[in-house]
């Protein structure tokens, strides 16, 4: 038996490890062992959170996890370990390289290739809610100093991760405003901590309608300081 010779580089199984008739370089060349197929992502324009399976805020490691998902690893890879390094970002595009590491037919192989992701600008549902009026409770600040409690409510709410903490409208009222509040779990939060700093906290419920039996029911908040 003589010494293999890739019929694609001329190369000798001395200088180079083989799969089959080919060198490695020019096996894993003729026969890439991923299929990329273009990957998009959904970008909401509103609040920047996108969409891998669930909305959820903007996270490199869900970025890469949703690439590697969607890259199809050949059959012939055994062992197969997947590494996604994201590049450059723009508003169109995100860019990564990939290193694929496995054994095909009893050769170890490394192999490094580059992508694109394409983002897809839809908006959420948290935003399209928001959009369309949507809210759970209202936060009716009153009393002399109502003021004081109102940056602080904004400031709450903005710094909560709940999709649904959002403020759809501020009705300013004679004597206070009203904050009309996505979720009702927010607005109590906020609530416990004026509590705190000393404001007087009262709770009144209105049903809205039913659903599945149930009723629904909006929540309105008092907070007098
Ligand atoms: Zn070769
Ligand atoms: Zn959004």
């Amino acid at each position: 038996m003589g010494v293999k010779v890739c019929p694609r580089c001329g190369r000798t199984e001395k200088e180079v490890p083989f799969i089959g008739f080919f060198c490695r370089d020019c096996y894993l060349e003729l026969n890439p062992p991923i299929k990329e197929s273009e990957i998009k992502l959904k970008v909401c324009p509103t609040c920047g959170r996108i969409f891998v399976g669930y909305w959820t805020e903007f996270d490199l490691t869900k970025v890469a996890k949703w690439i590697k998902d969607h890259i199809k690893i050949s059959n012939d890879v055994e062992k197969p370990i997947l590494t996604i390094t994201l590049g450059k970002e723009d508003e169109k595009t995100i860019e990564y390289r990939g290193i694929l590491t496995g054994v095909i037919q009893g050769t170890p192989i490394e192999y490094r290739f580059s992508g694109t992701v394409r983002k897809v600008y839809e908006q959420c549902p948290y935003c399209a809610r928001r959009a369309g009026g949507y809210y759970e409770a209202v936060i009716q600040l009153r009393g002399e100093r109502w003021k004081e409690l109102y940056k602080e409510v904004i400031d709450r709410i903005s710094k909560e991760k709940d999709p649904k903490a959002f403020v759809t409208k501020e009705v300013p009222r004679r004597e206070g405003i009203d904050i009309f509040v996505g979720s009702k779990k927010v607005a109590e939060k906020v609530a416990k901590k004026l509590k705190q700093l000393g404001a007087k906290v009262k709770f009144s419920y209105e049903q809205v309608t039913e659903k599945d039996g149930k009723p629904v029911t909006r929540e309105f908040i008092s907070i007098r300081l």
